[in-house]
C-alpha cells in the first residue's frame, strides 16, 4: 500500500491533485485506459463503463465554461469541452444528450444552421459551469462502441492530453499487467535469432510469483524485443493498456516509455511503436522495446542512449528483463536469457526491385494506365520499392497493406472513358482484407476522380445505381401522432452508403438525429410547436453515388 502511494506521488507531482472530481457518480470501472494502443493513435482519455446503459448523469469535474461543443455521427459523437481556470480542459464524449442549458444553446444553433453535425466555440461568459454541475447524460454516440463515457483532461495550451489518473482520479487496480507474447527481432544486417533473420516468437513460463522466464534466446548482432501486453483493473474483464514498459540489460535500464501524456500530432507514430506488419497480419499489437529511426514519439525516456537495441556478441551471455507496469504500481517482469552464438543462416531474400522506388523524404508520384499515386514527403517511414499494378479490369494494386503510412496520399483514376451519366454513379472503392469493396471518399474533378487515403492494397472504380431506402419506423401514413414524442424512420443504402439527408415538416427544416447503430433517423417533436393539425413530412436521402430518394408522408398532430 505504501509502495503504491509513493509510486503515484512520484509520478504526478506536477499535476493538481483532487482539483477534478469524478465525472460520474457511479464507481469508476474502465473499459479503456489512457495511452492505450488504438488504430493510428493512442487513446487520449479514459473510457468509463456506464453499467451497459445510456443516460447516466455526467458532471462537470471542475468549475469553468463550455468552450466547445462538437456533434458528429462519427468519432466522439456528441462531445463537450470545458475549459478550467487552472490551465486544463476536460472533454466528455459519446454523450446521449446534454442537460437543459447546453441542449437549448446547441439546438438553437443547429436550427439556425440547419445541420445536425456542428461545431461550436461558446465564449467564456455564455455557458459557465460550476464543479459538479450536471452537464449531460452518457450515451454511445459516435463510432460503433457500446455505452461508455470517454473522459479526457488536456492541457489547454497546445491541447495536450494527460493521463487523468495522474490528477488523483483513482481506479481500483490490484491486478498485475499480463504479458501474452514475446518476439525477438534480428535488427542489424547480419543479425540472427535462432538461426533466423526474421522475427522469432519466444516461449516463456510463468513463475509462482507471477513473473515470467523466457526460453534461452540464441542470437548474434543487434537484436530487440517486442511484447503483447494488457492490464486489467478491478471490477471488469476489459483488457486495457499498460502504463509503462522498461527493458533492462544485465540489470541496467536501456529503454523506457510511459503514457503520461502525448500530443495529437505525434500520435500516428504509434505505427512505429508497434510491429505494424504483425498487426496487419494477425490483428495483434506487439509493442517494441526499442526505438525505430524516424520515430518522433515523446513518450520515450531519452536518457538511455541504447534506445533498447541489444548488441549480442559471439560467446557472451546476457540477461534481459522486460517490465510492464500499470499506474497503481503493479508490475510483471519477464526475464530473457540470451546466448551469443553465430550460426550459419540463410539470409532473407532481398527486397524485390520495381520501377517505383519510394524515397521517404521526398515527394513521390507515379502514373500508369490511367492511375496516378502521389505520396507527399514523409508519407512513409523508410525507403522501399513500391509494388504498383493496374489490372486489365482497371482496378489498381498499391502495395501490400503491411507497410505503415504516416500521412494520407492521393490516388487518382482517369475517368474519361465514362459518359457523364456513368460518372454520376461512379466512385472509388477500396477493398478490405476480406476483399470486400468499400466506398472511399471520392472527389470528382472533370476527367479524374481522386481519393485521399491512408490505405494500401486494392482499389477500383465501381458503380452504384440503386437508391437508398427509407421506411417509417414508429408510425403509419395518415396517423394521428399527438401523443408521440419522437418520429422515427429507418434508412439504409445497399452499397456506397448514405452521404446526406434532409428532413422537413410543413416545408421547414427539422433536426433529424441519425442513430447509426439502429439505422434510424429520429425527430423530437419537442423541438418545435407545429401549427394546425394536418402536417406534411418530407425526408430526402442521397448516397455517395448521387442516387437519391425522397419520402413523403402525411400525419396529424394537435
Ligand atoms: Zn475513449
Amino acid at each position: 500500500m505504501l509502495f503504491n502511494a509513493l509510486f503515484l506521488w512520484s509520478q504526478n507531482i506536477e499535476y493538481p491533485q483532487n482539483y477534478f472530481r469524478k465525472p460520474l457518480d457511479i464507481p469508476i470501472i474502465l473499459s479503456g485506459t489512457f495511452g492505450e494502443l488504438r488504430s493510428n493513435h493512442f487513446h487520449s482519455g479514459m473510457d468509463i463503463k456506464t453499467q451497459q446503459r445510456e443516460g447516466i448523469k455526467v458532471f462537470a469535474t471542475a468549475a469553468g465554461y463550455v468552450s466547445r461543443i462538437k456533434i458528429s455521427n462519427w468519432g466522439f459523437g456528441k462531445a463537450v469541452y470545458i475549459t478550467h481556470p487552472n490551465g486544463y480542459t476536460t472533454v466528455y464524449a459519446h454523450l446521449k444528450k446534454f442537460d437543459t442549458k447546453i441542449e437549448k444553446y446547441l439546438k438553437k444553433k443547429q436550427y439556425e444552421k440547419e445541420s445536425f453535425s456542428i461545431q461550436l466555440f461558446p465564449k467564456s461568459d455564455e455557458l459557465p459551469v460550476s464543479k459538479g454541475e450536471l452537464i449531460a447524460f452518457s450515451g454511445s454516440t459516435g463510432g460503433f462502441y457500446g455505452p461508455h463515457l470517454h473522459y479526457e483532461i488536456r492541457k489547454t495550451n497546445g491541447a495536450i492530453p494527460i493521463n487523468p489518473m495522474l490528477f488523483g482520479l483513482r481506479v481500483a487496480d490490484h491486478k498485475k499487467p499480463t504479458i501474452n507474447q514475446l518476439y525477438a527481432y534480428p535488427l542489424s544486417h547480419e543479425a540472427q535469432v535462432h538461426q533466423s533473420a526474421n522475427p522469432v516468437k519466444i516461449n516463456f513460463k510463468h513463475q509462482k510469483n507471477g513473473d515470467l522466464i523466457a526460453d534461452k534466446v540464441v542470437a548474434s548482432g543487434t537484436i530487440g524485443f517486442a511484447i503483447n501486453a494488457f492490464d486489467r483493473q478491478d471490477g471488469a474483464i476489459n483488457k486495457n493498456g499498460i502504463y509503462s514498459l522498461e527493458l533492462l540489460l544485465n540489470g541496467k535500464k536501456v529503454y523506457e516509455h510511459n503514457v503520461e501524456k502525448f500530443s495529437f500530432a505525434e500520435s500516428k507514430y504509434i505505427n512505429l511503436l508497434i510491429d505494424y506488419k504483425h498487426y496487419k497480419k494477425h490483428g495483434q499489437r506487439l509493442q517494441k522495446c526499442f526505438i525505430e529511426p524516424n520515430n518522433k514519439l515523446s513518450i520515450y525516456d531519452k536518457q538511455f542512449p541504447e534506445l533498447g537495441f541489444i548488441e549480442v556478441a559471439d560467446g557472451m551471455e546476457y540477461t534481459a528483463e522486460i517490465i510492464a507496469k500499470d499506474l497503481n504500481g503493479n508490475q510483471t517482469k519477464l526475464t530473457i536469457p540470451i546466448v551469443g552464438k553465430i550460426n550459419p543462416i540463410t539470409l532473407p531474400i532481398t527486397e524485390k526491385k520495381t520501377d517505383y522506388p519510394i524515397i521517404a523524404a521526398d515527394f513521390n508520384k507515379f502514373s500508369r494506365d490511367g492511375v496516378t499515386v502521389a505520396f507527399p514527403k514523409n508519407t512513409f517511414y523508410k525507403d522501399f520499392y513500391l509494388d504498383f499494378k493496374v489490372n486489365v479490369d482497371g482496378s489498381a494494386y498499391i502495395h501490400k497493406p503491411t507497410v505503415p503510412l504516416n500521412n494520407s496520399y492521393t490516388l487518382t483514376f482517369n475517368v474519361s472513358k465514362y459518359t457523364a451519366e456513368e460518372r454520376k454513379h461512379l466512385f472509388i472503392a477500396s477493398y478490405n482484407y476480406k476483399n470486400k469493396p468499400q466506398y472511399s471518399s471520392t472527389v470528382r474533378k472533370e476527367n479524374t476522380f481522386y481519393t485521399k487515403t491512408k490505405k494500401l492494397g486494392k482499389f477500383a472504380l465501381l458503380s452504384d445505381f440503386k437508391s437508398p431506402t427509407i421506411t417509417p419506423n414508429n408510425f403509419k401514413e395518415g396517423q394521428w401522432l399527438t401523443k408521440f414524442r419522437y418520429l422515427k424512420v429507418r434508412i439504409s443504402d445497399n452499397f456506397s452508403g448514405i452521404r446526406s439527408y434532409r428532413g422537413e415538416i410543413d416545408g421547414k427544416w427539422i433536426l433529424l438525429e441519425w442513430n447509426l447503430k439502429k439505422g434510424v433517423l429520429v425527430y423530437d417533436f419537442n423541438d418545435r410547436k407545429l401549427t394546425g393539425t394536418k402536417h406534411k413530412l418530407k425526408i430526402a436521402l442521397t448516397d455517395n453515388a448521387n442516387n437519391t430518394k425522397t419520402y413523403t408522408a402525411t400525419f396529424y398532430r394537435k
